[in-house]
């Protein structure tokens, strides 16, 4: 018998259209004990779905499955299989880097995983997840018996929720700090050892891809470069030259080294290590000019109360970068941060174009690729957009 979770009266509509987060509030009492699993029922005790409790987490609970059905092994293998075969059909040829899961838009609730080659790198969001590994581990293991499997855990979320920080291996060899995967054949490293995110972002590939593709002959500005994504893409569409700029040495070191495992000339390559403010008011300062430049910044704002003071920062970078834009000029603008929806995030581009008095059409508007799904039940997951600029 499974401990239930019983909803307040009146608080079951999200639950009933199948979104699958139950906040703590909603609960009649909180969940006593520890992460496992739950199901989760009405006020008048219908079964609304089966998923994990996360006790500490103001997401209480998060639900896996909404028919009746058990959370089983051949569920979880069921879910993760299906994930496998969505990006069969969706990942570029020449790519072995891709994200395998992505927690609620592949039904598996704050489950990431991602492939660089014969290594997944696994992320569990929250205790609920972490205690759900019984089930997703061995999937995993069926789908690519020779990996190696490394759970990273340096994460905010699990910090909030009292949960392990330390990195675990849960099968295989020790993977190498830095491993390498292709994305359409172009070679990257990503930093599993104290890289962000898994250790690389996989989520921009569809647009390294865009950005190669415009980048033949021109001039490509990388602000926020990180490990260089953008700036290997250009160089391999024929970049004529590219400067990454970042706060992170490491990070720019690692930016030289994608270039190098590449055989590109890193004579056409500049690294800056300074503030892309401080940078660009500097550039702007000097009249530059570039074909093409990208921002893509760190998530401003985690939460709600930060989108005012995230939006002040992305018109600042994106007002800057308007100004060196040639005639004819490319900006890719990006935003990660959740809570700044599409909507406003057009709207900061636009405060930016007028105040720089620099014309600016849309050509497309983007988000993370395919190897990304987006639950429809469950929007607050969707937070890269990408907008592609002329001037
Ligand atoms: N565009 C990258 C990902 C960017 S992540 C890619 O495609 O891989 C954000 C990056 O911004 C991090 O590498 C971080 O070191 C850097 N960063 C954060 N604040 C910064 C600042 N004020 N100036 C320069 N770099 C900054």
């Amino acid at each position: 018998m499974l401990k239930p979770l019983t909803l307040r009266p009146g608080r079951d509509d999200a639950a009933r259209r199948r979104h699958p987060w139950v906040f703590s509030r909603a609960l009649s009492a909180p969940p006593s004990g520890a992460a496992e699993e739950i199901e989760v029922r009405s006020a008048s005790g219908a079964l609304l779905g089966r998923g994990f409790a996360s006790p500490r987490s103001s997401i209480a609970a998060r639900i896996w499955r909404f028919d009746d059905g058990p959370l089983d092994a051949a569920f979880v293998n069921g879910r993760v299989e299906a994930a496998a075969k969505l990006r069969e059909r969706f990942v570029p040829p020449l790519t072995d880097g891709y994200r395998l899961v992505h927690t609620e838009g592949d039904g598996l609730p704050g489950l990431v995983v991602d492939r660089y080659g014969d290594v997944l790198v696994v992320q569990a969001t929250t205790a609920g997840t972490e205690a759900a590994r019984p089930l997703w581990l061995p999937a995993l293991q069926a789908l690519f018996p020779s990996a190696s499997i490394l759970q990273r855990n340096d994460l905010a979320s699990r910090h909030g929720e009292g949960l392990p920080l330390e990195d675990e291996l849960l099968a295989g060899e020790r993977p190498p700090d830095r491993v390498p995967f292709r994305e359409r054949g172009v070679t990257y490293f990503a930093d599993l050892a104290g890289g962000q995110k898994t250790g690389f972002f996989l989520d921009q590939r569809e647009n390294r891809h865009l950005v190669g593709g415009l980048a033949a002959g021109k001039s490509v500005l990388n602000l926020f470069s990180y490990s260089g994504g953008f700036g290997v893409a250009a160089l391999a569409g024929g970049a004529s030259r590219v400067t990454h700029v970042d706060v992170s040495e490491p990070a720019l070191a690692l930016a030289r080294e994608n270039h190098a495992a590449n055989g590109q000339d890193l004579s056409r390559v500049e690294t800056l290590a300074a503030d892309v403010f401080d940078d660009l008011r500097a550039r702007v300062g000097r009249g530059e000019s570039w074909d093409v430049v990208v921002t893509d910044p760190p998530a401003f704002a985690k939460k709600t109360p930060d989108v005012d003071r995230a939006c002040r920062g992305y018109k600042d970078v994106n007002r800057l970068a308007m100004k060196l834009l040639a005639p004819g000029g490319i900006l890719l603008a990006c935003s990660c941060s959740g809570p700044v929806s599409v909507d406003l995030f057009q709207k900061v581009l636009f405060a930016a174009s007028f105040d720089a008095g620099v014309p600016a059409r849309i050509l497309e508007r983007r988000g993370a690729g395919p190897d990304h799904p987006v639950s429809i039940d469950c929007p607050e997951t969707e937070y890269l957009k990408a907008f592609l600029l002329a001037r």
